[in-house]
């Protein structure tokens, strides 16, 4: 009988699992991409001419607090390769109060990255060739989280100018200065992501991407041949 209930419960367990599945902690959960979600992304993060499959995709809600430990409820969307990971990152954040202060679908700001990055989301998937070539940027494929954006700008210093992302980011280009949300080597937020495999924008040489984490070319390679 005990062994007939145990059978019973895995099966149950596996049936759930096909939907999404909880790994513990209340508030943190991976499922497939629904129709419902499909309908917010569609257009927007996920564009018509999106090669990559829903199934590749996955939807996320995680916790997190912000930096006066006030609680909220967040949702991402990553790639399947990533998203048990990005899971546990956030987790690992939300338990240790690291402060992460807003994350929602890029779709809500309809997919643009700049509006979103001035209103310091924190976001993963959208969907994009990089320009002139039918290569995937890592964001495309989902393979790429971007925390803090306003406070972890992108610079790229040229000739002529310096390329800030978002634009209004000027007072956190100096890096010295402590400010909130700002991520550093060596912080949690670093540790939990290098550790997984992924690397930091801010250890780039030729550009900073601060908010930019990302698996290995190779990784990415790997996963996507046609598109990378
Ligand atoms: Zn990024």
């Amino acid at each position: 009988m005990k062994k007939f209930m145990v059978a019973i419960g895995v099966l149950l367990l596996a049936f759930h699992a096909h939907e999404s599945f909880s790994a513990g902690t209340e508030g943190f959960t991976i499922s497939e991409i629904s129709p419902e979600i499909f309908a917010r992304i569609q257009g927007k993060s996920y564009k018509d001419n999106c090669p990559i499959p829903l199934e590749d995709l996955r939807y996320l809600r995680v916790l997190h607090k912000d930096i006066n430990g006030n609680t909220h409820e967040g949702e991402m969307i990553c790639s399947v390769h990533i998203a048990s990971d990005v899971l546990e990152i956030f987790r690992g954040l939300y338990e240790a109060g690291y402060p992460v202060e807003r994350v929602r679908l890029v779709d809500e700001y309809d997919a643009d990255d700049e509006t979103s990055m001035r209103d310091n989301n924190s976001s993963c998937f959208n969907f994009r060739f990089i320009t002139h070539s039918t290569r995937i940027s890592k964001h495309g494929l989902g393979l790429a989280v971007d925390i803090n954006t306003l406070y972890n700008p992108y610079i790229r210093v040229t000739d002529k100018e310096t390329i800030l992302e978002p634009s209004t980011a000027g007072e956190y280009v100096d890096r010295t200065k402590s400010f909130p949300y700002k991520i550093e080597k060596g912080d949690l937020c670093y540790k939990l992501f290098t550790e997984r495999g992924f690397e930091w924008g801010g250890e780039w040489k030729s550009l900073k991407d601060y908010q930019h984490f990302e698996v290995s070319d190779e990784r990415a390679k790997e996963l996507y041949p046609d598109y990378r």
